[in-house]
């Protein structure tokens, strides 16, 4: 059975590139008759806003997509936590006391991507840690041991073959923030395998965090979904489109009268409005 999600954070409004996510993958799922989820992520409590869930669900119907399931993360915290507790269990995460600002002073920053966590916390003795357990904290993947302990690991993309992870260059990825019980990377890898996702649809911009997710399936004992990174949608100017750039909201085209099931129509077969185009993979 294909089992297929469409998962936004409801921090925002979606822009095309959600759309064409949710296209493909509600798509995918129908032509082999198989379920079509919608997840909403709303694990960071500050930022999700469920005026938010109302107009993503909107936007849905108006592209003419149909769903199967609607579930909320903020419902499954619990699972989250008995994963974290797993991982704990074995040595394999560590509570870190750091702040961003420390962080930032003291991480190599390769260019365009986040610091690297430099491992500070790691270092502290079981006594240290204990004494500081009341301060907040979040909880760090030991990426060194958790890859050690995977051994080689791969996984197919419908668009890159066969990849091989290499999680290691991301560093001790939080997997427990200090605001939020789990991060994206725990919480969605315990859900795609809980709902039976066999394929993972959504953009390129989420390719390295594939790595990661493949090394939490390796950890926790999950199966391994078949994952479709599709290309990203670009704006007139070349720039992919992003929220924070001004990109134009489905609410907007909705609002101004935009034929929603034409337009997911056209998505279906890589047809763009215009000023838009499709990036490279
Ligand atoms: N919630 C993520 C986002 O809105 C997407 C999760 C995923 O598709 O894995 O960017």
């Amino acid at each position: 059975m294909i089992v297929t999600r469409f998962a936004p954070s409801p921090t925002g409004r979606l822009h095309l590139g959600h759309a064409l996510s949710a296209v493909r993958a509600h798509g995918l799922a129908r032509a082999a008759g198989g379920r079509f989820l919608v997840r909403i992520e709303d694990i960071d409590g500050t930022r999700s806003r469920p005026e938010h869930v109302e107009t993503i669900l909107a936007d849905l119907r108006w592209l003419g997509l149909d769903w199967d399931d609607l579930s909320f993360q903020s419902q499954r915290l619990d699972r989250y936590a008995a994963a974290l507790g797993d991982l704990r269990g074995r040595g394999l995460v560590y509570p870190c006391f750091c702040t961003r600002a420390e962080i930032a002073a003291s991480a190599s920053a390769p260019h365009g991507m986040a610091p690297l966590y430099p491992g500070t916390c790691q270092a502290l003795t079981p006594a240290e840690r204990a004494g500081r357990m009341a301060t907040p904290h979040c909880w760090r993947l030991d990426m060194a041991r958790a890859v050690a302990m995977a051994g080689p690991l791969t996984w197919h993309d419908a668009t890159a073959g066969r990849v091989t992870a290499v999680p290691g260059v991301q560093g001790d990825v939080v997997l427990a923030r200090k605001d939020a019980p789990s991060s994206y990377h725990l919480a969605v890898s315990v859900d795609d395998a809980a709902q039976g996702v066999s394929d993972i649809v959504r953009g390129a911009d989420l390719f390295d965090a594939t790595h990661v997710h493949r090394l939490l399936q390796a950890l926790l004992n999950l199966p391994v979904p078949r994952y479709h990174h599709h290309p990203l949608i670009l704006g007139a100017d070349g720039q992919r489109l992003a929220k924070r750039h001004g990109a134009p909201a489905l609410a907007d085209m909705r609002d101004r009268g935009v034929d929603g099931v034409a337009l997911a129509a056209d998505l279906r077969r890589d047809i763009l409005p215009t000023g838009f185009s499709l990036g490279k993979a």
